[in-house]
């Protein structure tokens, strides 16, 4: 029942804004905090009544709310954002009230619940558009509360006026202590806590202050589905409006959030164009903090409502070491020569400096990687001129090129050799040990290896298999081989006229029986069974991401390579050889639209993978194991290293460091490691290190979500911690001895040389290196992968995906499943006369394709 005063006000609103009597109309009270809320249909249209109370507000504050409501209202209509129409007020001694038009659409909050994941981006991409234009509205030069159409500043006139800094931080160190009873994690050196806060408060206090929303929860946004996709309807709820610094809103949109509410994706990020790391990260401690204070403090507190903010917090100690590296950041990019252009001169001193210090790091890896390099750039040449050619290319980088391009970065105290996807919370760590879980002594079937491989092997079981039971086992947790090390880009597998070409050596040297041209038709049929699977692959790798609502940040908007003059012939060729054998993907792109999608700057077409993606690679690991270990048959061990393999008339005894197992069938999928486990298959696959390094900042004009690489190096704009700012680059390709498998030992003039190349299709732009690591994909001699049985038994294998795990693993897995289960295909995209390991271990007797006549 709506209470008399109210019905009341309702009453002279409906009447002053000439609307039907409230008679016969419906009031559902729809929410009562610091208000009250109720929907009122009159028939045809809904209207919102919103009722002041007694808040508990400071009167000064609370008197003016009706009118900061309506001057806000007005404000944000002025400059193009939606808010509710207001049709008329009321405003007694005793009681205020608005009538005000119900929003078309629905709360942000539902909608995400409602839409398949990847039109989440287009409703976070409207959201952060929105959130923009909110953020340029500025009401005056100060921060403070907003007291009907007035800022008043902080500190309610009693002493100097204080900034967003010195308000927002004023409790900072005494709220820290208080909580840390609550949470370990707080506790760090005082001293050193109050001195970033310090100079945290400092930079706050200096940065410009906007109409900040203050409560931009997912259910104070409305969104529409309009014919050109998703639009912010408007956004309600103003009266805890402030005038502060926008990273605020930010931080508590991302924090203060439901548990199951997902957090604003990186196309939030790119279409709110912002905010500054430094803003976000002090920012960030401060809404964390305030949620840590709700959720152990008030009696009141939503239990989950918290949880993201205190997840967040359990990493307190980084996080303001985050923020003590960016505000080191700030203070030397005042220094000129710390952020030049790649055309400015470090000096004679300057470039000695890196060139020793390169020298100095030089390991034996840089020089098998040097070797590698040669071969790849210089092959056709004599063996001295190589050596010339890479002396003098040598000199020219550490003199010239990496001095230069190093004059925008800086290193951070303590450069992590993490990956960065493995920053975050691996969810199946230590499963099922920490549940007081038990090997098993038997499953049907046994999968050594829980990476890209291993966990796809889990899913697929999950979803196929009756009674038959699985068990994945992992010498690490899942994702800390290869596959949470990379790139995070889902290829559409090699293009096809690379397949071709790589395949065709090893052709020349096994099927001599060949003539030269059977061998080139061999080569072109290889190249076209392999781009079949391989598109499947990527095709049911979106599919299900899609349908299982995975949150691991997939975007499909393709991978663009940079080419030189001298490659222009090669790329046409290519990209005429992929039309005519189905791997229509792979296109040339003109300079303009290289620049146009990737911001590089090029001065010949690129290649163009179109149907490539990009993910967080160590999220999907994860979220293929959540769904396959909903299914009773499927279980997961972690840090269990198989250290042997028997083989009887049963099928197999697999010994680990944990107890042994018997299994009927087994899947290894262990990639670069699979040497290590099984010394006689040591020249299946071999494995190569490959390396990548992490930075905050980087190129403005770098999207994210698009894959990218130069000739020499791959480079990318990444969401880390969600947010679209990270620099990510790499390179080598230089085989390892068979124990290196996995080794995690990147070297640190690979990381400069990666660097320097970004600035050939960039300008260069202040990065802080943070994160620095190296990996081991498991390479063929051919170059080609090996999917099916590996021991003419009940032994499978799916490998040898040469850098390109994304591409074969799925559907290799997929394909193994369903063999392993003895179920129909409706497609051999793996056919044993390309794809059986016999290809490389018993060339002799493998059962070759037939040529197709041409
Ligand atoms: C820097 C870098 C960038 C890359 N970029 C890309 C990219 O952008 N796109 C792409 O498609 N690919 C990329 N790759 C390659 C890709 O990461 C691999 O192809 C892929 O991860 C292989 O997946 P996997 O599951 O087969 O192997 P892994 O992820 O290596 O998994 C093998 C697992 O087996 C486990 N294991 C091995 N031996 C044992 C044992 N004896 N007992 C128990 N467990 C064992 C290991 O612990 C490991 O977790 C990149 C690789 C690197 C290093």
């Amino acid at each position: 029942m709506i209470p008399e005063t109210h019905q009341a006000a309702l009453d002279e609103l409906l009447r002053s804004a000439g609307l039907p009597a409230a008679a016969g109309n419906t009031v559902d009270l729809l929410a009562e905090s610091t208000n009250t809320v109720y929907v009122v249909q009159t028939g045809e249209t809904d209207f919102i009544l919103r009722v002041y109370g007694d808040s508990g507000w400071p009167e000064i504050y609370d008197r003016a709310r009706l009118a900061k409501v309506i001057h806000l209202h007005e404000v944000l209509a002025a400059k193009g954002v939606s808010v509710p129409r207001i049709l008329g007020h009321v405003d007694h001694p005793d009681l205020q009230a608005v009538l005000m038009e119900h929003l078309p659409g629905q709360p942000l909050a539902e909608a995400l619940d409602q839409v398949p994941l990847p039109e989440r981006d287009d409703l976070w991409r409207a959201v952060g558009t929105s959130l923009q234009s909110v953020h340029e509205i500025s009401l005056a030069d100060i921060a403070g509360e907003i007291r009907g159409d007035q800022v008043v500043p902080f500190g309610d006139g009693e002493g100097p006026a204080r900034g967003w800094g010195t308000f927002a931080t004023g409790d900072f160190l005494d709220d820290t202590d208080r909580l840390s009873r609550h949470l370990p994690s707080l506790k760090v050196d005082g001293d050193w806590l109050a001195e970033v806060m310090s100079r945290a408060r400092e930079h706050l206090d200096e940065s410009p202050v906007r109409l900040l929303h203050n409560d931009p929860t997912v259910d104070n946004i409305f969104v529409e589905r309009s014919e050109d996709g998703w639009r912010c309807s408007g956004w309600i709820d103003w009266e805890f409006a402030r005038h502060g610094d926008p990273a605020w809103d930010c931080a508590r949109l991302e924090l203060f959030r439901e548990h199951h509410v997902p957090a604003p994706s990186a196309a939030f990020w790119k279409a709110y164009d912002g905010p500054n790391q430094l803003n976000l990260v002090a920012n960030q401690l401060l809404v964390g903090l305030f949620c840590a204070g709700i959720q152990f403090e008030n009696a009141n507190a939503e239990p989950g409502r918290h949880a993201h903010a205190i997840d967040w917090l359990s990493h307190f100690q980084q996080h303001v070491q985050r923020l003590e590296r960016l505000l080191d950041a700030k203070t030397s990019a005042v220094i000129p020569s710390t952020v030049q252009g790649p055309d400015s001169n470090p000096g004679v001193l300057g470039r000695l400096r890196v060139a020793l210090r390169l020298l100095m790091g030089l390991r034996a890896h840089d020089l098998r990687a040097a070797r590698s390099y040669t071969q790849l750039m210089w092959s056709e040449h004599s063996i001295l001129r190589r050596l010339l050619l890479l002396a003098g290319w040598s000199l020219r980088q550490m003199f010239d090129v990496i001095p230069r391009g190093l004059m925008s970065v800086s290193f951070a105290d303590q450069v992590k050799s993490t990956p960065i996807w493995l920053d975050e919370q691996n969810p199946h760590a230590d499963v099922p040990w920490r549940d007081g879980g038990k090997l098993p002594e038997r499953v049907d079937t046994l999968v050594i290896g829980a990476g890209f491989t291993g966990a796809s092997c889990a899913y697929h079981w999950s979803k196929l298999s009756k009674v038959d039971s699985l068990a994945v086992l992992d010498m690490g947790d899942p994702a800390t081989g290869a596959s949470g090390r990379n790139e995070g880009v889902v290829v559409m597998g090699r293009y096809a006229a690379m397949v071709r070409d790589t395949v065709r050596p090893y052709l020349d040297s096994v099927r001599k029986d060949l003539s030269a041209d059977d061998r080139s038709q061999l080569a072109t049929q290889f190249a076209t069974v392999y781009a079949r699977a391989a598109y499947r692959n990527a095709d049911l790798v979106e599919a299900t991401v899609k349908k299982e609502a995975f949150d691991c940040d997939y975007a499909r908007n393709g991978w663009i390579q940079a080419r030189e003059a001298e490659d222009q012939e090669a790329l046409a060729a290519s990209v005429e050889f992929g039309q005519r054998v189905g791997a229509a993907d792979w296109t040339a792109l003109p300079p303009d639209q290289v620049l146009k999608l990737g911001g590089m700057s090029v001065d010949d077409p690129a290649g163009f993978s179109q149907a490539s993606a990009t993910f967080h690679p160590a999220r999907w690991v994860w979220c293929q194991l959540q769904q396959a270990l909903r299914c009773e048959q499927v279980g997961l061990y972690t840090r269990t290293k198989v250290t042997r393999v028997e083989s009887d008339d049963e099928g197999y005894l697999v010994i680990t460091d944990r107890g042994d197992i018997r299994c009927g069938n087994l899947i290894n999928a262990t990639e670069s490691y699979t040497a290590a486990l099984y010394p006689h298959y040591r020249d299946l696959i071999h494995p190569v290190q490959t390396q990548a390094a992490f930075g905050e900042g980087g190129p403005a004009d770098m999207p994210a979500e698009i894959a990218l690489s130069g000739k020499r190096s791959f480079f990318g704009r990444h969401p880390f911690d969600n947010r679209a700012q990270g620099l990510l680059v790499g390179s080598d390709a230089t085989r390892v001895a068979n124990h290196h498998a996995g080794r995690n030992a990147p070297s640190r003039f690979i990381t400069c040389f990666s660097l320097a190349e970004v600035w050939r299709y960039y300008d260069s732009a202040p990065v802080t290196l943070t994160h620095e690591w190296s990996g081991t994909p498991g390479f063929t001699t051919d170059e080609y992968p090996v999917v099916g049985r590996l021991d003419g038994r009940n032994m499978w294998i799916i490998g040898g995906m040469c850098g390109s795990g994304t591409a074969v693993s799925f559907n290799g897995a997929r394909h193994v499943v369903t063999r392993v289960l003895g179920m129909d295909d409706d497609c051999d995209d793996y056919p044993e006369a390309y794809f059986a390991p016999t290809r490389l271990l018993d060339p002799e007797n493998h059962p070759w394709p037939e040529l197709e006549m041409v």
